[in-house]
């Protein structure tokens, strides 16, 4: 991280030398070439207008650093008359040759280089003579000035450099710190230490992490915790049955054998308990292809109210045997489309926990309405029991969940049901809810969605 941090930090710096070097500096040669330019065409034309007069234009630019020279054909110089020595050396055979080798077709020269300095010529008439206006702009100073600079952007990029360095180290080596942390963390929850604690508070993104990962410490020790008490429950659930069959057999072989009653009595406690059996399995087998999305979703369109008969006739041994009450308000021919079999089984589920947690007086009331103009069907079951407090509400739902000591009826759930429940309507898409408050019963609710009956054709 710290590399890369370095080379970001150089790649930034050699960027800006060499924006500066392109712009600054080409731009500088540019202005200047279009400086002589105009120069040198000034002084064409006060050749040409105003030949004796000649030595004033020249002296004019020499404040701006250029020279402007009128040489004649041989190359000797015959303006400005103060012609240093030292500029006459400039303009040897070879400039003057170069000068003349350059002229185009107008007769003027491109910008070109020679020594330090730009230089510009045109071909004049000077009295009758052939003779060349040298305009020239020496860059020393330009390059000097440059040269300068850049020393300068060496030595700032070089501070620059460092100091990036040194920030981008102490900065790298904090947040690797934190991860390196985190990870040995991390490794230490992977073995099975759910007292890890994430922390990490140095930036806003790392502390997000730090309580997203305690989360998935608390989420995956639930888990376990529900893993381990399911295997609890569900061998329990599986061994009291189990013993009651067994028991109850032995009993029918040794005791019972002859006498019909007594017989029928046991046997029909060995099918009860075998019921218990077959629905615990079902119930662990629904739920684990449910999580594992093995189970397809095959909507359909089919009669709702029927359905709901249905399952209510099912319960009818607990009316017949056991003195319950089912209170229905159901619509006729309500139509929906949804998977039927597992709706069958999310109402089952529900009316099983109505009768198992009702109240004393053993009511269960049922209620299945058209709603929204009928575009909507409200099923409905309430109960008379404890309720379920506030803070149980939202956990009901869960895997293996179940509130404490609630139970009307000895419980033959293993906190499968609502979870069941609520994979099938969540894979469908339905609302569904519970309004309950402890001492006033509980009321669960799922909302269909109501479609025409005429359009009850299979595989819809
Ligand atoms: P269980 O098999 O234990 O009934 P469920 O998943 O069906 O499991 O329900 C989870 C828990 O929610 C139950 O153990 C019970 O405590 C609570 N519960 C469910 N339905 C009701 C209800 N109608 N009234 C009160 N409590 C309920």
């Amino acid at each position: 991280m710290w590399g890369y941090f370095c080379l970001l930090a150089f790649f930034l710096i050699l960027l800006v030398e060499l924006v500066f070097y392109i712009v600054v500096a080409g731009t500088f040669e540019d202005k200047a070439c279009e400086r002589i330019n105009a120069i040198c065409n000034e002084a064409v034309r006060e050749v040409e207008v105003n030949p004796d007069g000649l030595n004033k234009t020249i002296f004019r630019y020499r404040s701006e650093g250029v020279n402007v020279y009128l040489l004649d054909g041989d190359g000797g110089i015959i303006s400005p008359s103060d012609a240093e020595a030292l500029e006459k050396e400039a303009l040897d055979a070879n400039f003057l040759q170069m000068i003349k080798s350059r002229l185009d077709a107008s007769g003027k020269t491109d910008v070109f280089h020679y020594g330090m300095d730009i230089n510009l010529a045109k071909q004049v008439n000077y009295k009758g003579q052939t003779s060349y206006v040298l305009v020239t702009y020496s860059l020393k100073i330009v390059h000097q000035t440059v040269k300068t600079l850049q020393i300068y952007l060496i030595i700032v990029g070089v501070i620059v450099l460092l100091v990036s360095l040194l920030v981008t180290y102490v900065f790298s080596q904090k947040l690797t710190r934190g991860l390196k942390s985190m990870s040995d963390t991390a490794v230490k929850l992977a073995e099975g230490d759910y007292t890890v604690k994430f922390t990490n508070a140095d930036y806003t993104e790392m502390a997000q992490l730090s309580d997203t990962l305690n989360y998935v410490r608390d989420e995956v020790k639930k888990s376990g915790d529900f893993q381990r008490e399911i295997l609890a429950n569900v061998s329990h659930d599986l061994k009291t049955p189990l013993t009651m069959i067994k028991a109850y057999a032995s009993m029918i072989k040794e005791i019972s054998g002859d006498n019909k009653e007594k017989r029928e009595k046991h046997l029909q406690v060995i099918i009860d308990e075998a019921d218990r059996l077959a629905g615990l399995v079902n119930d662990v087998l629904s739920v684990s292809k449910m999580q594992s999305n093995i189970e397809e979703i095959n909507f359909k369109v089919f009669n709702l109210t029927e359905l709901v008969y249905g399952i209510i006739n099912r319960f009818g041994y607990l009316q017949e045997a056991q003195g319950y009450t089912f209170m229905v308000d159901i619509d006729k021919d309500l139509y929906t489309r949804a998977d039927e079999e597992k709706i069958s089984q999310v109402i089952y589920n529900l009316l099983g926990n109505a009768a198992n947690y009702t109240g004393e007086d053993k009511t269960v009331y049922i209620s299945l309405k058209s709603d929204l103009e009928g575009k909507r069907i409200k099923f409905a079951v309430r109960d008379t029991g404890k309720g379920i407090a506030k803070e149980d509400l939202s956990e009901i739902w869960d895997r293996y969940y179940r509130v404490k000591e609630n139970h009307q009826r000895p419980v033959k759930g293993t906190g499968l049901g609502l979870n069941i429940v609520k994979v099938i309507l969540q894979n469908h898409s339905f609302d569904f809810g519970v309004d309950s408050a402890l001492g006033e019963g509980s009321a669960f609710w799922v909302d269909f969605p109501a479609v025409p009956a005429e359009i009850e054709i299979d595989g819809q």
